[in-house]
């Protein structure tokens, strides 16, 4: 039988794994192959250990053959490399954490591990989450595998890359202000970013703690559902993962939208987007309500005040955590400096790349005693005005239905040098991670480029299982995207 890693889902290699249609070695040995032949063209992962992972590879089949259980034994999986994976390199795609191994797993990764997933290598990003197309990696720039001449979105560029390019058959992505779901929609796959508190942060390198979540990027809303079901819970590790029971996430998928109503909020139609997302997300709309959904229009009066907030907040918390890369503990460490003190200024000048600087200094500055009040505490008070405005439309309907972005994929070197139009990007991503809601992108039709443009569910906080049925209903009448032709 010839294996294809391109359009694999998990659950299809668990059903090829227990019908004993092939070996998890063999899974990881095709997928290493993919990988030889085009990662050097697409640039998706950071680091591959082949020796590793083909080691655990053997192990889930040893494991399996004495009759060892697992919901992901033998499962090669990707992970971004901001989570720490025991034994393996953890640089942030940035210098200075060059040399950094991973001492233990992070919780997350522990979860798929205990399952029997075989950790295969590290996904490419922006430089410590900071950025919405991958090209702020300190080390390479990942290309959009519908089209290698686009960004394929970010920070999580690399993981949905590999996932969109046959490069792996499911990923772990992070989102602070959308570097799951927009990635996701920029390469044509499904990306899931959990309420905050749902997944436990233990292990993952923080940029800003309050608004971080892990989650998958997988080919299908099922895998996004399997792997959430992995990951969720209380850690004692974490004490902002919250004790709240993991349902059964795959029994929510019922395929329809009967006793559904899903909102639609006006803010997130606004002047200026591009008009293929806007079609697309129209007529996406327009399926759901044919599969028994009731659709309101809604109201999110706050939305304006989003991008400032977030990149208040976001660049304040991310110069607190950031403080700890000095050159004295991990990865690199400048020469030739007369003191300590010289020590740190020319480790963090060498270490960090352009953007991450001005975010240390941005975030320093809305922090400092003269401005603290007018920008970050200003910033707090509208976050909860942001959170209010879900609370209420959550009053009135079970989720939301809008674009992922308000532009499709656009060209490497495009906006690289316009920090400003990458920020207003973000717009209707960032605001599920102030709220600390769930959110959902699916992929919904394409541009006249042949570049994927993404559906977004969001829903209440602890109820990912609206956003996956509302997802995977959809998914299932939309019929097959075909990309590239
Ligand atoms: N694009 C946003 C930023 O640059 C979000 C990044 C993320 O979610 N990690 O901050």
């Amino acid at each position: 039988m010839s294996l294809s890693i391109a359009n694999m889902t998990i659950c299809e290699a668990i059903a090829l794994l227990e019908g004993k249609q092939c070996t998890s070695v063999e899974l990881v040995s095709v997928l290493l192959n993919e990988i030889r032949r085009i990662d050097g063209t697409l640039g998706a992962y950071l680091s591959v250990d082949e020796n590793d992972a083909v080691s655990q590879a053997m192990a889930a089949d040893k494991a399996r053959s004495e009759g060892r259980k697992g919901r992901l034994l033998g499962i090669p999986l990707a992970v971004k490399d901001v989570l720490n994976v025991r034994g393996q390199p953890c640089t942030c795609a940035s210098k200075i954490l060059q040399g950094y191994i991973a001492p233990y797993d992070a919780t997350a990764v522990a979860m798929l591990r205990r399952e029997g997933a075989v950790l295969v290598g590290r996904t490419n990003m922006d430089e410590f989450a900071m950025g919405s197309s991958t090209e702020n990696s300190g080390f390479k720039i990942t290309k959009n595998p519908r089209n290698i001449a686009y960004v394929p979105g970010g920070s999580s560029g690399g993981s949905a890359a590999a996932v969109a390019g046959g490069e792996a058959i499911a990923a772990l992505g992070t989102d602070t202000g959308g570097s799951i779901r927009q990635p996701a929609a920029f390469c044509g796959c499904v990306g899931l970013k959990p309420t905050y508190g749902r997944i436990s942060r233990y292990g993952l390198t923080a940029f800003a703690s309050s608004l971080d979540q892990i989650g998958p990027i997988t080919k299908n809303v099922k895998d996004a559902a399997v792997l959430l079901g992995v990951m969720a819970g209380r850690d004692e590790m974490d004490s902002t993962s919250v004790d709240v029971p993991v349902p059964d996430y795959l029994t929510s998928l019922s395929g329809d939208l009967k006793g559904m109503k899903l909102g639609l909020p006006k803010e997130y139609f606004v002047k200026g987007m591009d008009p293929e997302v806007e079609a697309a997300v129209r007529t996406a709309v327009e399926v759901c309500g044919g599969l028994g959904a009731e659709v309101v229009e809604v109201s999110l009066p706050h939305t304006d005040y989003a991008i400032s907030t977030y990149y208040i907040i976001a660049t304040a918390e991310a110069s607190a955590n950031l403080a700890r890369f000095d050159g004295v503990r991990y990865g690199f460490r400048a020469a030739g400096a007369e003191d300590p003190i010289d020590m740190y200024g020319k480790t963090r000048a060498a270490g960090f790349g352009a953007e991450v600087k001005r975010r240390i200094i941005l975030g320093t500055y809305v922090l400092s005693s003269g401005y603290y009040d007018a920008y970050y505490l200003s910033a707090q008070k509208v976050r909860t005005l942001i959170k209010r405005d879900f609370e209420n439309v959550f009053m009135q309907c079970d989720a939301l239905l809008t674009p992922v972005s308000p532009t499709v994929p656009y060209k490497i070197g495009e906006t690289s040098s316009d920090p400003l139009r990458m920020y207003l990007g973000d717009i209707f991503t960032v605001t599920a991670n102030l709220a600390g809601i769930c959110g959902l992108s699916v992929p919904c039709g394409m541009s006249s480029q042949g570049l994927p443009i993404g559906l977004q569910v969001l829903g209440p906080a602890f109820r990912e299982e609206n956003i996956l049925r509302a997802g995977h209903a959809y998914e299932s009448a939309r019929g097959l995207i075909r990309y590239g032709e």
